[in-house]
């Protein structure tokens, strides 16, 4: 009432005093028109305008009323000019930290993302590397994206394909599930393997054939060592290297970065180079169950889940199996190709018995704090709902912030499971086209068509979320968009017609719903008044191109907080 009368007032005295300079009561910074806004808010799907203000969104919907309510003389207008903007995308699953290093690594990624299709290949990726970057003799060489199931005639890359060209350097080609790698002789001699280690429980040391001597291939729990001792960029790189990782990330549109297996060093490199500015994006990380105790020593759980200088301590991440390609990944059933030793009836193995997999959830549950658990096997999968079952008995239906990170090879019967014990899939749709033909291999055809059951989920009222993996595969947000709209294979086979979803359903899966699993939900994953000014600008709205056009939409731009922090060509 008070502002009416003083508004009148004003009136009375006189337009004079309301000079052209004048702005309206909440003058926007910016404001985003002339294309498509995708909301991914079911109250208002589309607008026309977009205004920002402090980082924030201030209103969203027709340009008119916005420009006459928020335009002031200092707002910058942004013509879209026919592009679409979008909610930022909200990573449900990646490997943040291995970011940091794929700039100093060789990609040996199979076709089309890397040269990576057979022994040869790699090798020549290696020497080309070697050679333009001058690595001296003695120096670790490491690569990543390993893809033993595109080799051809099952011809696998060994110790001694890597020996021959490099006698003198350490090799380590990771493997593209990030669960191992092959090492040459030096790598293997640095890294303390040879014929007398013994393989411990849950891993994988391949032996060349009629002798005890490890071929090169060390997974699961045999590399967990390895991967801990990596090495790490010195003091002065710390901060060069967040930022390179994290433009990556900016790149491919991306506002809110995973971090989905932290270890405490890990960590506390990532705190300093928070703390030196090193963070465009805002950053979640899951410290891994076995670094548990550091971590919290040094990490009271009382600030977790809250953001400090972009990033924040999420959950814990518990890993109970490994992966289907890798064929380490845990069934109910045997893979039709053996084991990845060549073992006979292998059905896979947890990485650890029942008994330590209940122990973990209930340790997680009892912390309260979300629990990221890595699944991908039918037969992980229940290990988990028996974990679940046995540590939250009284209550197996309270919201305990859950995702199954990958649960891939659900079956169709434990559905109801992940409704009933309020658990989050985070599917890996991007499997249907890189892996599906190895799977059809590995895990028949009936198997294989229902991976990743986005559809099921979505219809049963779960809230899905769908991820790249990155580093296991590469970060291209509208590729694994296209993989969930289309689920055809590499060969151009279609895997799983009906568990197809929307191009609408398959952002949500990397916008809104992510941002839930975060439990960011009233701050992001929208575009709504009072959320986050987190955007990304696409050449073309994904819902309006032809489904199979989805993989070519390019990001344009990404903004964070308001601030752009890519911008394709500049
Ligand atoms: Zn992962």
């Amino acid at each position: 009432m008070k502002h009416k009368v003083l508004a009148t007032l004003a009136l009375l005295l006189g337009g004079g005093f309301v000079t052209a300079h004048a702005a309206p009561p909440t003058a926007a910074d910016l404001i985003y028109t002339g294309g498509d806004i995708v909301t991914m808010n079911d109250k208002q799907p589309s607008a026309q305008a977009l205004a920002v203000k402090g980082g924030k969104i201030l209103a969203v919907g027709d340009r008119k009323a916005i420009e006459s309510q928020h335009k002031g003389t200092k707002t910058k207008v942004v013509n879209l000019a026919g592009k679409a903007l979008l909610p930022g995308f909200i990573d449900a699953h990646s490997h943040y930290f291995s970011s940091l290093t794929v700039a100093n690594q060789v990609n040996v990624y199979a076709p089309p993302a890397g040269p990576g299709k057979d022994p040869a290949s790699i090798v020549a990726a290696l020497a080309k590397f070697k050679e333009r970057n001058k690595v001296p003799k003695g120096t670790l060489i490491q690569a990543y994206g390993y893809d033993e199931n595109v080799m051809p005639n099952g011809r696998l890359l060994n110790r001694d394909d890597l020996d021959k060209a490099f006698p003198d350097n350490p090799i380590l080609v990771g493997h593209v599930s990030m669960h191992g790698g092959v090492m040459n002789t030096a790598a293997l001699k640095q890294f303390n393997f040879s014929a007398e280690t013994k393989t411990p429980p849950g891993g994988v040391i391949v032996r060349k054939p009629g002798t005890n001597e490890p071929y090169g291939l060390i997974m699961e729990t045999a590399w967990l060592p390895v991967f801990a001792s990596l090495p790490k960029p010195s003091a002065a790189q710390e901060i060069e290297w967040s930022l390179a990782g994290q433009r990556l990330y900016a790149e491919a549109g991306v506002t809110t970065a995973h971090e989905g297996a932290t270890h405490a060093e890990d960590l506390a490199l990532m705190q300093r180079a928070a703390k030196g500015g090193g963070y465009l994006i805002d950053v979640i990380t899951y410290p891994f169950i076995t670094e548990l105790e550091p971590i919290l020593k040094a990490n009271p759980v009382s600030g977790w889940g809250k953001y400090d200088n972009r990033l924040k301590i999420g959950g814990v991440k518990v890993t109970i199996d490994g992966s289907p390609q890798g064929k380490t990944a845990f069934f109910t059933k045997p893979y039709l190709t053996g084991g990845p030793g060549g073992e006979r009836d292998w059905p896979g193995e947890l990485t650890a018995p029942q008994e330590a997999v209940n122990k973990a959830v209930k340790a997680v549950y009892d912390l309260g704090v979300p629990l990221n658990l890595h699944a991908n096997g039918d037969g992980a999968i229940d290990a988990f709902f028996k974990a679940h079952e046995s540590a939250a008995a009284g209550d197996l239906s309270k919201d305990r912030h859950v995702t199954m990170i990958h649960a891939q090879f659900t079956r169709r019967d434990q559905i109801d499971k992940f409704v009933q014990y309020k658990v989050t899939p985070s599917f890996y749709t991007l499997h249907t086209y890189y892996f599906a033909e190895a799977h059809i291999a590995n895990r028949g055809k009936e198997q294989t068509m229902y991976i990743s059951p986005m559809r099921d989920a979505i219809d049963r009222g779960l809230k899905p979320t769908n991820h790249t993996d990155f580093v296991v595969a590469p970060l291209d947000q509208m590729f694994m968009l296209w993989t969930a709209v289309n689920r055809i294979s590499r060969a151009g086979a279609p895997i799983g017609p009906d568990q197809r979803i929307t191009p609408m359903e398959g952002l949500k899966a990397m916008t809104i719903n992510s941002a839930r699993q975060h439990l960011e939900e009233d701050l992001k994953g929208s575009l709504e008044p009072g959320k986050l000014a987190d955007l990304v600008i696409l050449d073309k709205n994904p819902l309006k191109v032809p489904s199979m056009a989805i993989k070519e939409i390019k990001v344009v731009e990404t903004v964070k907080e308001g601030r752009t922090i890519y911008k394709r060509g500049a």
